[in-house]
């Protein structure tokens, strides 16, 4: 089938397993080894790869910690910053619509006698900073706002978002995993304090990311142990993946502009397309401030269940795949004011890097002939 669920996961690159590659055999050395040249040369691979992904966002390399993903480095955020400074006040504020690692890792503070109010956005699934300026207490410390939504694509404000936060006083988290290496980020002119990533969300492997932590600011670590990562996060560094997380992160800035254009025109040919040829569809997330890559699309008047199934030739997802464990609704469309049948029949189409015209064209006729055969025999 055709991939076109690049938000889930994407391929790794040739170029980033290629560059991964030594680190397995050839240069096994432990970075934390400082007595020996096995260590010192994993080091020195980790430290290049660190300048990589800092440059990426205009960090300083002493401000990354590594982690084993996205899931891990919210977890890290908001966990490190509410241990850290609940002397100072025990109240977050996030948004409702943001990734399941942030949600639950929010219920988790509840759990320990924090206090989370949970953001609701408009029906294209964004916030202003209003709304966080009215939610801000004086025991306020943490706001964390994702960058883009994995399943619509939406963009928040994050500059103005970050701004209004640091007036009241709080710090600013953002789990950027769906925008870094898509959306060019600079973490010192929108006032980000601390940023999640995912290597194998931009061509990088599994089981790597990142947390950007910047200067002065302070997290309790959640893994003790032998005080990696300056005491942020221990355990024996996973050096190939974090030579492919830099590599991944030096490719994407290079190339990320012609990329986004290209999958720019791509997803306005499919989304066009489909609007154009199927009645009683709309996007979800309709607001020019959304990923070019990425189209969300309710199908009315299908049986949202049936339609997943009946698209056999290209694989996109419904809801998360992150929750696809469960048959739930997604949350998000539900949030955004859909039906549990629209948001059942709502698909996320996500192109990536390798995705192709043809491929484009193959899918759009594949979606048109599957929606037109379900809906025979119904009133539309
Ligand atoms: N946050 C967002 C917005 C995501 O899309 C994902 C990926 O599913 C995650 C967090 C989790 O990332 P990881 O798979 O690296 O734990």
């Amino acid at each position: 089938p055709v991939y076109l669920d690049y938000n889930a996961t994407t391929p790794v690159d040739p170029r980033v397993l290629e560059a991964m590659l030594p680190w397995f055999t050839e240069h096994f050395g432990n970075a934390a080894s400082r007595t020996h040249l096995y260590g010192w040369t994993a080091e020195e691979a980790v430290a290049t790869a660190r300048k990589q992904v800092a440059k990426l966002l205009r960090a300083n390399l002493k401000e990354v910690v590594f982690t084993s993903g996205a899931t891990e480095a919210n977890n890290l955020a908001i966990k490190g910053v509410f241990e850290k400074y609940s002397y100072k006040g025990t109240h977050i504020i996030t948004l409702a619509t943001e990734h399941k690692a942030v949600l639950d890792t929010c219920h988790h503070i509840e759990q320990l006698g924090g206090e989370v109010t949970y953001l609701m956005p408009d029906a294209n699934g964004l916030i202003t900073p209003k709304q966080v300026t009215d939610a801000l207490r004086p025991d306020t410390i943490l706001v964390s706002v994702m960058y883009a939504n994995n399943e619509i694509g939406v963009i928040q404000p994050i500059r103005e978002i970050a701004a209004v936060a640091h007036a009241g006083g709080a710090l600013f988290h953002t789990d950027a995993t769906q925008a870094v290496g898509k959306l060019p980020i600079d973490m010192v002119e929108e006032g980000i304090d601390l940023l999640s990533l995912s290597a194998h969300k931009l061509y990088g492997p599994k089981g790597i990311g990142a947390l950007v932590v910047r200067q002065g600011v302070e997290i309790t670590a959640q893994m003790d142990g032998g005080g990696h990562e300056r005491g942020r996060r221990s355990g024996t560094l996973n050096v190939p993946g974090i030579v492919g997380l830099g590599k991944a992160c030096e490719l994407a800035q290079k190339e990320m502009s012609a990329e986004t254009q290209r999958l720019g025109l791509l997803r306005d040919r499919l989304e066009k397309g489909i609007l154009a040829n199927i009645s009683h569809t709309f996007v979800n997330g309709n607001t020019p401030q959304r990923l070019a890559h990425l189209t969300n699309i309710c199908f009315e008047y299908v049986d949202g269940e049936n339609l997943l199934l009946s698209l056999k030739d290209i694989a996109v997802s419904t809801g998360s795949a992150c929750t696809s464990a469960s048959v739930l609704p997604s949350y998000v469309l539900k949030i955004l004011g859909l039906t549990d049948n629209q948001a059942y029949a709502s698909l996320r189409f996500s192109l990536g890097r390798f995705s192709t015209e043809e491929e484009i064209d193959f899918a759009l006729q594949h979606v048109v002939e599957v929606v037109e055969r379900m809906r025979v025999g119904s009133a539309v």
